[in-house]
């Protein structure tokens, strides 16, 4: 089978005949249909990584596909041909975290997004079972390669402790802030924001559920605040870059709440008197739990979040290396799929 293999940083993956993996227990063997190009992959592999994966690993943690073989101790939950898409990590299966839904946190666990366990950058991959879950008949498989961003805008908004009602500003108009945008509209906010340094995506932002697009710039805070009624009451970091925690904090009412859903990977100053004048909450998000990941596959099937105004087209295994590189250099496409 074919995998586009990840050899070192700053160098294009490269595509490789393998054998296929084997399902062990309590793991599924799927064929991936579609792969979501994600700016972590992109981040994981260039120079500046802080992510290390190693070579030889294989990337992509954002995938739908069909069933084709299940582990030996598979029960009748799972059956090949079943359309599927799995939480990327595969825990013991017997922790705590692991039983509680969040394998990401399990001590033992491996991950596609770190290169510790095969990603959906290949034709055929093993997902563990436990973490995974059905499309509805009604999903395509480009949906299904959106639930696993979709989870992350879920969890960001859930960091917060959003009340219905709430204003919300979002800060990156990339697939995370336009997941978090959706997210919190469904979530009942009362007025959601996107704030992105370019506009190219206004009208994406609106379509994927925010109530006004703004363009960063230093009047940011006075437009949210006569667009929404007064200041955030929770403000959502998508970007990662630096500067943020003291832009988030700023722009954050009395009382508000800032979430940190970018992972900055540099190092970050603010001056904490800011904050703390304004008593702001400030919460982290990562990953998300496997309630939230079944949830972003409901909201999908059901239509309440509709992902595919952020899908801008597939390419093909052979032609990932070059597409790839080129995504690091051209920022204008939002969502590309892999079709392996
Ligand atoms: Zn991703
Ligand atoms: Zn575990």
């Amino acid at each position: 089978m074919k995998v586009a293999e990840f050899r070192s940083a700053g160098e294009p993956l490269v595509i490789v005949d393998r054998p296929m993996p084997n399902p062990g227990p309590g793991q599924l063997l799927i064929h991936v249909h579609r792969c979501g190009i994600c700016g972590t992959d992109l981040h994981m592999t260039d120079i500046h990584s802080c992510f290390n994966p190693t070579s030889g690993s294989v990337l992509g943690h954002e995938f739908a596909g069909e069933i084709v073989q299940c582990g030996p101790d598979n029960e009748d939950r799972w059956r090949e041909g079943m359309r599927i898409a799995a939480l990327p990590y595969i825990g013991c299966g017997y922790c705590v975290f692991c039983l509680s839904g969040r394998p990401t946190r399990c001590a033992s666990g491996v991950s596609q997004a770190s290169g510790g366990a095969m990603g959906g950058y290949c034709e055929y991959t093993v997902v563990s079972a436990m973490n995974s879950v059905k499309l509805d008949e009604g999903m395509s498989w480009e949906e299904g390669a959106f639930i696993e961003p979709i989870a992350v805008g879920l969890h960001a908004v859930a960091r917060s402790g959003m009340r219905t009602g709430a204003r919300v500003l979002i800060l990156g108009a990339g697939p995370v802030g336009l997941a978090a945008a959706a997210a919190a509209k469904v979530a009942g906010a009362a007025f959601v924001g996107v704030a992105a340094r370019t506009d190219r995506r206004a009208n994406l932002s609106v379509e994927m559920g925010a109530d006004e697009f703004f363009q960063s710039d230093d009047e940011l805070a006075d437009r949210f605040r006569i667009a929404a009624g007064d200041t955030p009451d929770i403000v959502i970091e998508c970007t990662g870059a630096p500067g943020m925690t003291a832009l988030t904090s700023g722009l954050a009412g009395y009382g508000g709440t800032i979430v940190m859903a970018g992972a900055c990977m540099q190092p970050d100053t603010y001056l904490p008197i800011a904050p703390t004048v304004k008593e702001v909450n400030i919460a982290f998000a990562v990953y998300y739990s496997r309630q939230e990941f079944e949830l972003a596959a409901n909201l999908i099937a059901k239509g309440a979040i509709k992902p595919m105004p952020m899908f801008d087209g597939v390419v093909e295994i052979d032609d990932l290396p070059a597409k790839f590189e080129e995504l690091r250099r051209d920022k204008s496409a939002c969502k590309i799929m892999v079709r392996p």
